[in-house]
């Protein structure tokens, strides 16, 4: 396809994901946030899971704390239940999305459902601003049904999670698309299943920091004549621009697509505890000992 976008986006920085483990022992790779100061804000961390192998998942993440920020759960094969501090509890499935704000604080856990077969999904970390930050705690289960799903000019297809996105003319909206004060950065969450050589443009809102997440194949990202390849299992940051084109390689590529209006303050990160300044984070570290993290969730 070939929409009239100028100034499509370059790759300006590829973050290859490393192996890593969380939780009680889960192996999974990091991209985005895999070292110290390596935002790209509002975006904390990107965190790939993909195992066949019981053993690297079974263990799950048992009861812990976030504050100050939002994860977005993404499952893509098996099941996940969550229980959270607020009598929260809901079951994962393939296709289905947990956007959980943390906020003033949560404490949850994140179990495996199976005892064999294929875990495969990705969590994102999305910053809050300061003033969000210390606000109450609630989340959204998103079943796989209402994630819209359209079929890409040509070839292909796109889900849209989160913000909207105009294909070919027609304008997607996602289940997570809200203004103030709960989703003040805009997010962009699209994730893209393009046969080989298939190539997919689309407007992008300037200012907005993004990037792409090839977990399968590899793709060439950027403007025609001009792309630069984008490996398999990478995050690809972007320069800034009004749209952002993408060419599947000779083996297809499924790629997450990610945007958000950048945040712009200072970001002290403690594991899970994500605030602005070192007094906030010990703050939190003392609300989280004498069980006051989650008081005000
Ligand atoms: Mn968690």
């Amino acid at each position: 396809m070939n929409e009239p976008n100028p100034n499509p986006r370059t790759l300006i920085q590829v973050i290859p994901s490393v192996p890593t483990s969380d939780g009680a022992g889960v192996q999974l790779r990091r991209s985005i946030g895999s070292q110290r100061g390596l935002y790209l804000d509002p975006f904390l961390m990107l965190d790939e899971f993909y195992s066949d192998n019981p053993d690297d998942y079974l263990a799950g993440f048992p009861a812990h704390p976030h504050r100050g920020f939002e994860t977005v759960t993404y499952m893509l094969d098996g099941h996940m239940r969550h229980e959270d501090h607020l009598g929260n509890r809901g079951d994962l499935g393939p296709g289905g999305v947990q956007w959980m704000t943390a906020a003033h604080g949560i404490i949850h856990s994140e179990m495996p459902q199976q005892t064999q077969g294929r875990m495969r999904g990705f969590q994102l970390w999305i910053n809050l601003p300061a003033r969000e930050k210390m606000k109450p705690a609630g989340y959204r289960d998103i079943p796989a049904g209402e994630i819209p799903q359209a079929g890409l000019p040509g070839s292909g297809t796109v889900k849209l999670i989160a913000g909207t996105l105009t294909v070919d003319g027609r304008s997607l909206s996602g289940p997570i698309n809200g203004g103030e004060p709960r989703l003040s950065t805009d997010p962009l969450y699209a994730d893209l299943h393009l046969p080989p050589g298939a190539e997919f443009a689309t407007a992008l809102a300037p200012g907005y920091n993004a990037f792409l997440y090839a977990y399968e194949g590899g793709a060439a990202v950027g403007p025609a004549g001009a792309e630069k390849p984008l490996p398999h299992r990478a995050a690809g940051v972007l320069s800034d621009g009004g749209a952002v084109r993408v060419v599947a390689g000779a083996q297809g590529a499924r790629l997450l697509l990610l945007a958000a209006r950048p945040i712009r303050e200072p970001v002290v990160q403690y594991g899970p505890f994500v605030m602005n300044t070192r007094e906030e984070i010990e703050q939190a570290v003392a609300d989280y000992r004498d069980g006051r993290l989650a008081a005000a969730g």
